[in-house]
């Protein structure tokens, strides 16, 4: 029925730049391949409770090494990945117990704010230690690649953008509801059953709550591709933990080397972070990027950041430079923000991806 309404979803599997940015991610939506976090589980991993975080950090800097290996064995059936023992801990247990330990120095987004979630306190985002969802459906207004999406929206956010459009997610105008890792991983099994390409992962923001969607996709034992929908404002360490767990990374750059992530999101050194993580993701995993055009930010952040993707990612990444911008929440406190974009602003946001030589954008 789905296919009635976006028949681009359909045509999208025969689209060749399409599939030749997200490859893996098509074999693994069409159960062709195994998705990462199902591989990351059969990978045994040697620690204990009493080891040091230095001494985890080592060995899963050492098992990612493995970790690829494996996939690549897997993927190319070199391996049978049902004759895989299941290993009494493995390297998706150990991305686990890093992540436990993350939550008593909350270091899982750039702003690093240090507080003990495990013990009742809370940071910039205001996440506790239990996840907390707002909605669960089959999203499909997604890019025609992820439609119908199992769309998860957690509340929660490590950004502060005045004009965020699901301002009642991010900044907890709601109160969700409590969800154990265990129920949750019932919610994917369901959507992936009800027939959605993907777990789209997404809030708010999905980085505060990295330990339990680890915790959470333990208990999932169903092959669907999982897709880190995420703004990019997340530390090196969770960078490190995404790789063998995102299938794809959906990322928004938001904005270009100056002030306006400051400015407008209180986001300082977002091109920093955002440009590692993108480098970060490449190298893990496959990726789609978003950027969404605001008024006025054709000069200083469309054209640096679709000139970086197409000079460090390469011409062929996939892009998604999106018109969808209508203030929402506290963008009257930016005047550029009050309005939509014109009609040439569209037009010259499409020429800028053109003369920085991107092939594989969309709108
Ligand atoms: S995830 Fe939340 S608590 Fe943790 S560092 Fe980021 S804003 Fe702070």
């Amino acid at each position: 029925m789905w296919a009635v309404w976006r028949p681009d979803a359909i045509a999208v599997l025969k689209d060749k730049k399409a599939k030749a940015s997200l490859a893996r991610y098509f074999d693994v939506m069409q159960n062709s391949k195994i998705a990462k976090f199902l591989i990351a589980k059969k990978l045994p991993a040697e620690f204990s409770e009493k080891s040091t975080l230095e001494e985890l950090w080592k060995l899963h800097e050492e098992l990612t090494q493995e970790y690829y290996k494996l996939e690549r064995k897997v993927d190319s059936k070199q391996v049978s990945f049902k004759q895989l023992e299941t290993p009494k801990r493995s390297y998706f247990d150990l991305k686990i117990e890093i992540a436990k330990r993350i939550m008593e120095n909350c270091h899982f987004c750039a702003r690093r704010c240090g507080v003990n979630r495990l013990a009742g306190k809370v940071g910039y985002c205001r996440c506790g230690s239990s996840i907390k969802v707002s909605t669960i459906f089959e999203h499909m207004g997604e890019e025609p690649e992820l439609v119908p999406s199992g769309t998860i929206f957690t509340l929660g956010c490590t950004m502060r953008c005045l004009h965020c459009q699901n301002w009642s997610i991010s900044q907890w105008y709601e109160s969700g509801t409590e969800y154990s890792p265990e129920d949750l991983a019932l919610e994917v099994e369901r959507l992936r059953k009800s027939g959605c390409r993907n777990a789209n992962l997404v809030g708010g923001e999905p980085t505060p709550w990295l330990w339990l969607w680890l915790e959470t996709f333990k208990h999932v034992n169903v092959n669907i591709p999982v897709v880190w929908n995420s703004n990019s404002y997340y530390s090196e360490e969770t960078a490190k933990l995404l790789a063998g767990f995102a299938d794809v990374y959906l990322l928004d750059f938001k904005y270009g080397p100056g002030e306006c992530s400051k400015r407008i999101s209180d986001a300082p050194k977002y091109w920093e972070v955002c440009t590692r993580n993108h480098k970060l993701a490449k190298e893990f995993g496959e990726l789609i990027i978003r950027v969404l055009v605001l008024p006025e930010h054709l000069e200083c952040c469309v054209r640096p950041i679709l000139n970086w993707i197409a000079n460090e990612l390469g011409a062929s990444t996939r892009t998604n430079v999106m018109f969808q911008y209508r203030p929402e929440w506290r963008a009257h406190e930016i005047p550029e923000l009050r309005r939509r974009l014109t009609r040439a602003e569209m037009e010259k946001a499409i020429e800028i991806a053109k003369e920085a030589g991107l092939t594989n954008f969309i709108t």
